[in-house]
């Protein structure tokens, strides 16, 4: 089913526990990722059948599998707790795509692992699936990110002040090393496993660069980009811990992540982020200190300790000028313009954007139809910003594949959650068909481009667990 070749279970046993998945009583396959199948060189049709499906909720374990939890560390909302790890998680092995890509094969809420402490190890529906929808977004729009492969239903009850039905969503990444894994290491002040790891990551991820500081760079150069296209989609990750932070760059831990319907720079749904840490605007920062996290964890292996601290420091302050130009290049292309003299018209157009509260993706839609006009309660700003941008004559073709007409809305979410719950998967399927073809009008989803209803607006996100 699976041609496995794990190269994290060849690593000292110091950086996970190997632990089998829990089997589940009933498991019932809700949704299959095909396209994904295809890109990984899985058979599909395998995959639906009684066998596969035992496989997906963690009941079979493929040959070749090597199933572990993944030891880390990582700074929570700031504070540093030096045991995390993999608690609702079992990493089954690693795959290779027909295109000589690595893949993790994950199985997320697979029961309780050694690095459970008091939680279940289990994910209820809500999750699972929200995180279906919204990853395999991300990747439509080319944004690095884990992937879903499939969601099954357990048939068991999970506790979350309510009974709730449970699930189990196969993750697929790059891998799910963390800014955390290496901090796991470092506060244990374990050298040599540090240097395994750093040689493992650079083998997998970062084969050009040649040393600790060299990976460095190349992490904080993935991580401006990443972070460069959620602002540009409106996405607020909600819980930027360093656990959440993958080495590869790709987009990782679909809590309570969520997308702007009315645009303000400080907005927060996490229910958990009482401070607005991880507000959208704060994104960049967050993401440079947990990037300064990870500097400190590298600094023991790039020799005399001065030079070190001097050459990660500049390597972490970086950041700032490849967001930079990532974000400029990102909105430049929703707006069909480019260049640094262009930057004030793209803060303009946000500026009047927050004062009016204009839906973020409905603007960026309807600009070069004009229906963007209608989103500013007051539009006489907008028609003045609209003729400055107008007479720089955009490229329209270059905004068509950047500025989604669908997202993956709050309010839809739920809505697919809710008539899950009671059964009825077909939301859920309509939803993930429009949202892998996001830049795509189409009549029959014109419903799914619409702003929520004051009544549907959905003010609070919650954490997976
Ligand atoms: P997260 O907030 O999802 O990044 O998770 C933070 C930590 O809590 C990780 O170590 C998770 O493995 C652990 N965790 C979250 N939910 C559960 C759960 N239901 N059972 C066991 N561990 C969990
Ligand atoms: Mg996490």
């Amino acid at each position: 089913m699976f041609q496995f070749d794990n190269s994290y279970a060849r690593l000292p046993r110091s950086f996970y526990a190997a632990v089998m998945p829990t089997p589940v009583s009933q498991p019932r396959l809700l949704a299959l990722n095909h396209d994904l199948a295809a890109r990984l060189g899985l058979d599909a049709g395998r995959l639906e059948t009684p066998d596969g499906v035992a496989v997906l909720a963690g009941n079979a374990v493929p040959r070749g599998a090597e199933p572990l939890a993944q030891a880390y560390a990582g700074h929570q909302f700031g504070g540093f707790v030096p045991q995390l790890g993999d608690g609702r998680a079992v990493l089954l092995g690693e795959i290779t795509a027909p295109d000589g890509a690595r893949f993790d094969i994950q199985l997320k809420g697979a029961g309780q692992t050694p690095f459970s402490r008091r939680g279940d190890g289990r994910a209820w529906l809500g999750p699972v699936l929200r995180e279906y929808l919204v990853s395999e977004f991300m990747a439509a729009m080319s944004v690095p990110t884990t992937r879903a492969l499939a969601a099954v239903a357990t048939g068991e009850t999970v506790w979350r002040e309510t009974a709730l039905p449970g699930a189990v969503l196969t993750r697929v990444a790059a891998s799910h090393i963390r800014v955390g894994t290496f901090q796991y290491f470092a506060v244990r002040d374990d050298r040599a496993s540090l240097k395994a790891l750093t040689d493992h990551v650079i083998a997998r991820h970062y084969p050009q660069a040649d040393g600790p500081l060299a990976l460095l760079d190349a992490v904080v150069a993935a991580q401006a980009e990443t972070i460069a296209a959620w602002m540009a989609l409106g996405f607020i990750h909600g819980v930027m811990n360093t656990d959440n932070m993958a080495i590869s760059g790709e987009t990782i831990d679909y809590g309570p992540c969520a997308f702007m319907d009315a645009y303000h720079p400080q907005t927060v749904f996490s229910s958990i982020d009482r401070q607005g840490r991880y507000a959208w605007a704060n994104q960049p920062q967050i993401a440079v200190w947990n990037l300064a996290q990870f500097a400190t964890c590298l600094i023991p292996l790039m020799g005399e300790e001065g030079p070190a601290v001097e050459a990660a420091t500049e390597s972490v302050h970086r950041f700032a000028p490849l967001y930079q130009a990532a974000w400029l290049r990102r909105f430049g292309d929703k707006l069909g313009i480019e260049g640094e003299p262009n930057r004030p018209l793209i803060e303009r157009l946000l500026t009047l954007m927050a004062e009016g509260r204009a839906d973020f993706t409905r603007v960026f839609a309807g600009l070069a139809s004009g229906a963007a006009r209608a989103e500013f309660s007051d539009p006489r700003g907008f028609d003045e910003w609209a003729r400055d941008w107008r007479a720089l004559s955009p490229d329209t073709g270059r905004m068509a594949g950047a500025n989604p007409v669908r997202i993956p809305r709050n309010h839809r979410i739920e809505q697919a959650i809710e008539a899950a719950l009671a059964g009825d998967m077909a939301p859920f399927e309509r939803l993930s068909q429009a949202l892998v073809r996001p830049c795509e009008a189409r009549p029959e989803w014109d419903d799914l481009s619409d702003a929520p209803l004051p009544a549907e607006i959905v003010h609070h996100t919650f954490c997976g667990t």
